[in-house]
Formats: C-alpha cells, sequence, structure tokens
C-alpha cells in the first residue's frame, strides 16, 4: 500500500471505510450501556467484537507476516489509527484492541525461546506486556535518567530501581524493563521482567484519565541472562526506534478524535439559536470551525507525510516529531474550541468531549514532551543537516 501524492490508493481508501464502518456498527452500539469513567469494553463483549474483527480482516493488523500477521505499512496503521479513535473511548483505544492485541514491537527482534514464550502467547490473547523507560528521575531524557540498575551475578542480573506512569502494567504479566548495565547511552539494556518475579511490585497512580498507569518497583529481582531482550548495552537504540515508529500512528489517533469532535460541533452550531439566530451565523462561531479545520487538515498532511517517509525506509524521526508536536497541539485547541461550542453540555459527561479534552492532555506529555520535539526539530535545523 502507498501514499500517491495527494490521493490515497485505493486500498488505502477501502480500508477507511471498512475501520469507519466497523467502528459505527460495532464498536459505537457497545458503548452506549458503559459508564462515563469505563476504560474498556466487558470482556465478554471484547471477545466477541475481536471474532467479528477477525472476520473482517481487520485483526493484529501490524503484527509482521512473519508472525501470522499482516505487517500492513506504517501508512495503513495510520489511516486505521485516524479512523478507529473516532469513538468514546476512541483516545486510548479499546477499538484497536478490539483488532488485535499485539505484542511490544520490540518483542519481535527476541529470541527464538522469548517469542515462542512472549510472541505467540501474546498473539494469542494469552498474555500481554508493557514498556518500562520513564523513571522518577524523568521519562524526557531517558538515556540521561534511567537510574534503575542491573547488576551481572553468574547467569543472573539483579534489578534495583523504580519506574512511574508505567501503562497496562497493573493487568499484564511480562514487561519489558530499561536498566542501566553501564554508562551513556551505550549502558541501557533490555530485560523482559515477569510478573510474580521476587521483588517486583507495582501500585496504581491516579492520573487525569481513567485508566491509571501504575508505579513499578524493583527490589533485587533475579532476572535469567535468557530474559535479555536484544543485546546488553543496545537497549537505548531499542527504545527510540520504537518510539519513532509509534509516534506517526499516535498522532493520526489525536487527529480522528478531534475529527470528530469538529463534526459534531459543526452539526451543533447548525441547530442551536441564541440571540435570535444560529450559532453557525456568528463569526466568532465560524471562526473556531474554520481553525480547527485548516489545522486538523495541516496536522493530516504532516501525519501522512511521516507516514510515506517512513514507509519507504528512511529516518523519519524529523518527520514524526513534527506530526506529534502538530497533532497533539492542534486536537487539543480543537477539543477545547468544541467544548466553547458546545456551551455547557460540552462540559457534561454524557457527551464524550471533556474525555476527549482530558485524554488528549496526556498526549502532548507521552511520546515525549512537545518541547522535546520542538528542540529535536530546531537541533537539526540549527545545525545545518535539515534545510529549508
Ligand atoms: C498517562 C501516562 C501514561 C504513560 N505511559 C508510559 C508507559 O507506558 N511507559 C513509559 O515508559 N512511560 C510512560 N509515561 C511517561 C511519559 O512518557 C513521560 O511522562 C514523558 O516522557 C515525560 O517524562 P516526565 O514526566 O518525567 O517529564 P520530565 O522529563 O521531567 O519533563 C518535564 C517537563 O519538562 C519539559 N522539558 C523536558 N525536556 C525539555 C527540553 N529539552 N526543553 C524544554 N522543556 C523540556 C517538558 O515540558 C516536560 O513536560 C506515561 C505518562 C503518562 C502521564
Amino acid at each position: 500500500m502507498n501514499f500517491d501524492g495527494f490521493v490515497l490508493s485505493d486500498e488505502l481508501k477501502m480500508l477507511r471505510k471498512m475501520v469507519k464502518d466497523f467502528i459505527r456498527d460495532e464498536v459505537i452500539p457497545l458503548e452506549e450501556d458503559l459508564d462515563f469513567e469505563a476504560t474498556h469494553i466487558q470482556k465478554e463483549k471484547l471477545s466477541q467484537l475481536q471474532e467479528k474483527a477477525k472476520r473482517a480482516g481487520l485483526y493484529q493488523y501490524s503484527v509482521p507476516r512473519k508472525f501470522g500477521g499482516q505487517g500492513l505499512s506504517i501508512f495503513a496503521r495510520t489511516i486505521i489509527a485516524e479512523e478507529a479513535s473516532q469513538h468514546k473511548l476512541g483516545a486510548y483505544n479499546p477499538a484497536l484492541g478490539a483488532f488485535g492485541e499485539s505484542p511490544p514491537d520490540i518483542l519481535y527482534n527476541g529470541s527464538k525461546r522469548q517469542i515462542e514464550r512472549f510472541v505467540y502467547p501474546t498473539l494469542e490473547g494469552k498474555r500481554s506486556g508493557f514498556i518500562a523507560i520513564t523513571e522518577p528521575s524523568g521519562g524526557s531524557d531517558p538515556a540521561r535518567s534511567i537510574h534503575t540498575r542491573a547488576e551481572k551475578t553468574r547467569n543472573k542480573w539483579v534489578l534495583n530501581g523504580q519506574k512511574v506512569f508505567i501503562t497496562g502494567a497493573d493487568t499484564a504479566d511480562y514487561g519489558i524493563v530499561f536498566a542501566r548495565t553501564g554508562e551513556g547511552r551505550q549502558g541501557i539494556t533490555a530485560f523482559i521482567v515477569e510478573k510474580g518475579m521476587k521483588g517486583f511490585s507495582h501500585q496504581l497512580i491516579p492520573v487525569i484519565r481513567s485508566w491509571y498507569p501504575c508505579e513499578l518497583f524493583f527490589d533485587h529481582v533475579e532476572v535469567p541472562e535468557e530474559n535479555i531482550l536484544g543485546e546488553v548495552g543496545h537497549g537505548f537504540e531499542y527504545v527510540q526506534k520504537w518510539l519513532i515508529g509509534n509516534r506517526i500512528p499516535y498522532a493520526a489517533g489525536c487527529i480522528g478524535i478531534a475529527t470528530a469532535a469538529l463534526k459534531k460541533a459543526i452539526e451543533y452550531a447548525n441547530i442551536r439559536e441564541t440571540f435570535g439566530s444560529k450559532l453557525a451565523d456568528k463569526q466568532a462561531i465560524q471562526w473556531m470551525i474554520a481553525d480547527s479545520e485548516i489545522e486538523l487538515r495541516a496536522a493530516r498532511w504532516l501525519t501522512y507525510e511521516a507516514a510515506w517517509k517512513a514507509d519507504l525506509g528512511e529516518n523519519a524521526r524529523y518527520e514524526a516529531s513534527s506530526a506529534k508536536l502538530y497533532a497533539t497541539e492542534a486536537a487539543g485547541r480543537i477539543m477545547d474550541r468544541v467544548i466553547q461550542i458546545y456551551g455547557g453540555m460540552g462540559l457534561t459527561k454524557e457527551l464524550p468531549f471533556e474525555r476527549w479534552f482530558r485524554e488528549l492532555r496526556i498526549k502532548r506529555v507521552g511520546e515525549g514532551p512537545s518541547e522535546v520535539h520542538r528542540m529535536l526539530i530546531s537541533r537539526d535545523l540549527l545545525s545545518g543537516k535539515r534545510k529549508l
């Protein structure tokens, strides 16, 4: 699948339509009964949904073909993320869960035994994993702020330290934990830590979204040598690669939510009246709608450009940072305007906007805060690496 100038290929158009129809027909009706703070569709209903996703050919679409998945391109994943987030629980997307939980991408590089023990059981829905990079000393600059230490003793490694804000660690039964085995960037190693290992514990951290991440504690946790993922000292490379690949669909998810909100605001402006005329007749509202649409389109093109370049196999770090930065910030501004257009109703839990607003706020911090992406972009420009 590819991106053909300003027009999506027929395949991508078809994929977009399939996902749009699936969300409208299968996911949105299930959300009607969910309470305001729900984080997931109930297990039984989710299993039925997953069966339907399998039949629709939408299941485990990002899993490489080698592992029995569809191995879709980043562009295709971007289109899916854009469509699949357009519903109430969309920002932390159970719909994508419906399309199949995939192992963390980094795991595909594991040893044969790791693939058997973690990749296949995750694909079969029997296991799930988390990724633990951030520590109390910081997440923006992991090369410096990872202090969790792993010391080698004969055929084991002993982990001591702490992680914070780790999504899914309360329910997952293993995780990829980045720990320090030496100095600097070459001193970080990825370990697979399993639930039940002595000295490993967690607690939830209440945050702005209903789905709470965890704090993790490692107190002399003994990890066997065979649980080292990749090579000792190469963990930071894996982190970087994973983060860059993730940023593009991450941006697309935010675009999807903002698109869904703006559509509703346009409908509402055409029916709601104040001071004897429709909101749609008032210039203040027209400008909010116009600005939002332009920002949405700009975000979409930046994201498509990043996906296109990444699929060519080129280094798309600059484009991924631009897309992540712009899409997350634009989506936040758009949601704020949509709430303003809806007035008091926009702030009720009956409508999805306040939830989307809270969840979108995280997106400017997660996957690298906006300031870090601005730093990366300006660094390339100021050094001449990137020419205008
Ligand atoms: C809900 C949630 C889920 C998360 N899930 C995960 C997860 O699953 N796994 C995981 O490892 N992490 C996860 N995180 C952590 C997230 O990735 C970090 O919060 C993020 O990387 C920022 O790190 P920090 O919070 O330590 O902020 P810090 O690194 O302390 O930075 C604080 C602030 O300083 C500013 N700043 C930083 N660097 C610069 C700079 N160079 N120039 C100017 N300003 C700067 C930014 O405004 C930044 O927000 C999650 C966080 C949240 C809130």
